[in-house]
């Protein structure tokens, strides 16, 4: 009989390929493994099995070419965690692939091809003259990609190559099948058994004469701890040379006289640090209380949402949750929404859970991924996971618990490319997946989630104390407006009494924040006579200035270049830097807190997790006093002297085009200023703003979580939007406007067949060009009872028709389903 396999490429296709498994490779395939498939004429792709079937199709089948995983790297539940993403945010499940798995496990770059070193080619004669070509090549090159080869003038190859592939004379290298690369050590070990003791004492006859060898080989002995019962009998070479201080040379005789042998051990990368562990801290009682209610309420609703003020301790709650959760013997996974939040909880974490607790984002490398990866496919591996929403993909056996923390966070959402998840709601799916829990933390819930919970379909917990009963952070607002009117503050700075204030904490060896939600030192640069203002070439936004680099950058593309001396429009050398961002207040906090030194945490600062940490520690530390920066610094951070909180531009917080720009004005704010006063004292927070009688104001000023709630939903309700609705955006891209537009009314008009009302636009976005590609956009709102999956079925049909359409095959066409 033969047997086929379905495969899941990483690409954006809509359904999965079947290949055929060549009788070699049966034994070893199964669903979950990776495999090497050839897809198009050119490109071979790792591809993974989602099934086994022996089903013959019409079409005809390629053969999978390869196996890497004899053992399932993908646990089926994975797979259907997949296909639900897929379905549910509406792209391919090959898009949902490429963001599952660490790049160390998914090899795509054109295949590199070798001469398979374990043949001998002089036995076999029948190659055609191709195939000879292509040995020659390779026999020259070593390696060489299939695009090089066909550059050489050897046409057509793609044949020849799948031949002389199947008969194993060339291989796809090694390289690209394991571009992992496992940690190893050399060791040293005795070439015959342990408790020989006879063989033993033949060596100390043999050596007698051999005084350094004697002595290396007693060193063995008791490093090995060899008449210890229990111990390995297996030494780390280099720490053998340096325990008996002996050179090479000596091991070298001791290896060929037979006694020792060398080889490589794979280490594990991850418990490189081991960490004492600690004991967990107990629970003051409104914790205890708070815990115990989540724990009922586990009894009852898959999801819990916590809301606990900001240093309420919830992270101590969430330990111990994880805890009882491990000593159940299930697993659990912490969610944080920033890789800046993980560098602190992960030394927290690892105090209480030692090498149980593996750490897991994209700062990390690949080998380090593929490591928690692994150790996650063992039986006795890693228990609990920390980590950013790609966590959720990891392949999880028995997970009982998901924390989600600070809930609300936006970087929750994927944007961009596909699949747009949410990291939060898909957790849920993922738990329920398990019959495991969910945990929503945060202290400004979601207005979704705070929803659910009022509304009885999520377990609410709350915790409205901080730890040690110190008082939430004094809010004083300085009036801008007042300030600018009377001429006592210009535009951007410092305000003096936010100056003051710092001055004097800081006097004091406190720590001060400052906060401001827009990187660069000045987004705007403006002819001061036209009114010119540089514009990025292929997007349709301003361009930010950077002073370190003293140049202009479009944030949606990365374009740059230098301001003009003379304005490109009027002629005249009137360029000039206006507006600030946190290059700005940098320069500014320098020169205003002379003595103090200042660190800034934005997106240009933090490239690679080394800046992260670095910034964290130097400012936990106190080796910095002030530190300055956008939205990473609101969450979740956990500082013992900040004094002061100054929040600049609370303005453009409030003004942002967005339904649900006051809901989270609110939660950035009420986040940093809760990194104020934690330990101590009671914080101080101020708040520059020129709309001060701003109801949104009002309630930070009085930390008023449920009066923002109840505000925001009545507006919800008149407005019809989440959580009275679902939104889905549909975005249709293309190089030429017109036709973009043409194809957006059509499809709206099409799908409005089926919504009628429900479907709005196609409206330009706010930025209606980007890259080049000019930007269509549809919105379609439906009831909180309509179901999901009726809708993706009609847009699915819809698209299928979209599609058919002269003209519209080259646009992109993608979904935003419950956009943030
Ligand atoms: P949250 O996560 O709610 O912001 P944290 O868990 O970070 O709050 O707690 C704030 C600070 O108080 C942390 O430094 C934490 O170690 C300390 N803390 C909270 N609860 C306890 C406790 N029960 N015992 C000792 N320290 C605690
Ligand atoms: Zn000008
Ligand atoms: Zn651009």
């Amino acid at each position: 009989m033969s047997y086929f396999a379905d495969v899941i490429l990483p690409l954006p296709l809509g359904k999965y390929f079947t290949y055929s498994i060549p009788e070699g490779l049966f034994p070893s395939i199964k669903t979950g493994s990776r495999v090497i498939v050839q897809f198009g004429a050119k490109k071979y792709y790792t591809a993974v099995v989602r099934n086994i079937h022996c089903n013959t199709p019409e079409y005809e089948t390629k053969n999978i070419l390869e196996v890497l995983d004899p053992r399932p790297i993908i646990r089926p539940r994975q797979l259907e965690f997949w296909e639900w993403i897929a379905n549910y945010y509406m792209c391919s499940v090959g898009d949902v692939y490429k963001a599952a798995l660490p790049s160390g496990l998914k090899p795509e770059s054109e295949t590199m091809l070798q001469l398979n070193s374990e043949c001998c080619i002089d036995e076999i004669n029948d190659f055609t003259l191709k195939e000879k070509s292509i040995i020659d090549f390779l026999t020259n090159e070593q390696e060489a990609s299939i695009a090089t080869i066909e550059k050489s003038g050897i046409k057509n190859v793609m044949s020849s190559i799948k031949s002389l592939l199947e008969r194993n004379i060339i291989a796809i290298k090694e390289e690209l099948r394991r571009k992992y690369q496992p940690k190893t050590q050399l060791c040293i070990k005795l070439s015959f058994e342990r408790g020989n003791e006879d063989r033993i004492r033949e060596c100390f006859e043999d050596l007698k004469r051999a005084k350094l060898q004697l002595k290396l080989f007693v060193t063995f002995l008791e490093m090995s701890g060899f008449n210890r019962p229990g111990n390995e009998t297996v030494v780390n070479r280099k720490a053998l040379l340096e325990r008996a201080n002996i050179s090479n040379a000596v091991l070298l005789a001791l290896i060929n006289k037979g006694i020792f042998v060398q080889y490589k051990q794979e280490i594990s990368r991850l418990d490189g640090g081991k960490q004492k562990v600690e004991k967990v801290h107990e629970l003051n009682p409104a914790q205890r209380k708070a815990y115990n209610e989540i724990i009922d309420s586990f009894c009852n609703k898959g999801v819990t949402l916590l809301h606990g003020v900001t240093s309420s301790g919830k992270t101590e709650i969430y330990i111990h949750l994880i805890k009882h959760a491990i000593e159940e013997g299930k697993q659990a996974l912490f969610l944080v929404p920033e890789i800046a939040l993980t560098t602190q909880l992960a030394n927290r974490l690892a105090r209480v859970f030692g090498n149980k607790l593996g750490v897991y984002h994209s700062k990390f490398t690949d080998n380090e991924r593929v490591d928690i990866w692994n150790s996650l496919l063992k039986d006795n591996g890693i228990q609990v996971v920390l980590g950013v929403r790609s966590s959720l993909f990891l392949p999880f056996k028995n997970l009982g618990l998901i924390i989600v923390d600070e809930e609300h966070e936006t970087s929750y959402k994927q944007q961009d490319p596909a699949p747009r998840y949410n990291a939060r709601n898909a957790a849920m799916i993922l738990a329920a997946s398990f019959g495991a829990k969910t945990l929503l933390g945060s202290a400004t819930p979601s207005i979704e989630s705070y929803f659910n919970a009022k509304t009885n379909k999520f377990g609410f917990v709350e915790l409205l104390s901080r730890h040690g009963d110190i008082l939430l952070p004094k809010i004083e607002i300085a009036d801008t407006r007042e300030l600018r009117r009377k001429k006592i503050m210009k535009s951007g700075d410092i305000s003096p009494r936010l100056a003051e204030a710092s001055k004097s904490v800081l006097d004091m060896g406190g720590q001060v924040i400052l906060f401001r939600n827009r990187r660069g030192f000045a987004p705007i640069v403006e002819c001061q006579t036209c009114g010119w203002v540089p514009k990025c070439k292929h997007c349709d936004v301003s361009m930010t200035y950077h002073k370190h680099l003293n140049q202009l950058t479009c944030h949606y593309c990365g374009y740059t270049y230098e301001i003009p001396s003379k304005c490109p429009a009027c002629g005249y050398p009137t360029i000039e830097v206006k507006g600030f961002g946190t290059e700005h207040i940098e320069e500014e906090a320098l020169s205003a807190f002379k003595d103090y030194p200042v660190a800034r945490m934005d997106l240009d600062t933090t490239r690679s997790r080394k800046a992260y940490e670095e910034i964290i520690s130097d400012f936990e530390e106190g080796k910095t006093s002030i530190l300055i920066g956008t939205q990473m610094i609101t969450k979740g951070l956990d500082f013992e002297r900040v004094g002061v909180v100054g929040i600049l531009g609370a303005d453009s917080l409030l003004n942002m085009p967005d339904f649900r720009a006051h809901e989270r004005a609110f939660q950035m704010m009420e986040q940093v200023a809760g990194r104020a006063g934690r330990k101590g004292r009671q914080g101080h927070v101020i708040v520059q703003t020129s709309q001060a009688e701003h109801p949104i104001i009002n309630q930070l000023i009085n930390h008023d979580y449920k009066g923002m709630f109840n505000s925001q939903l009545i507006e919800r309700q008149d407005f019809s939007y989440p959580p009275y609705t679902r939104l889905i955006y549909i975005y249709i891209k293309g190089r030429n406007e017109e036709v973009v537009q043409k194809a957006s009314r059509w499809y709206a008009d099409l799908l409005r067949q089926s919504f009628g009302q429900r479907v709005l636009g196609p409206d330009k976005p706010v930025i209606g060009r980007v890259q080049s590609m000019y930007i269509r956009k549809i919105v379609i709102k439906f009831e909180n009872n309509a179901s999901p999956q009726k809708v993706r079925e009609i847009i699915s049909t819809a698209e299928e028709n979209f599609y058919a359409q002269n003209g519209f095959k080259n646009l992109i066409l993608y979904y935003d389903a419950d956009p943030m």
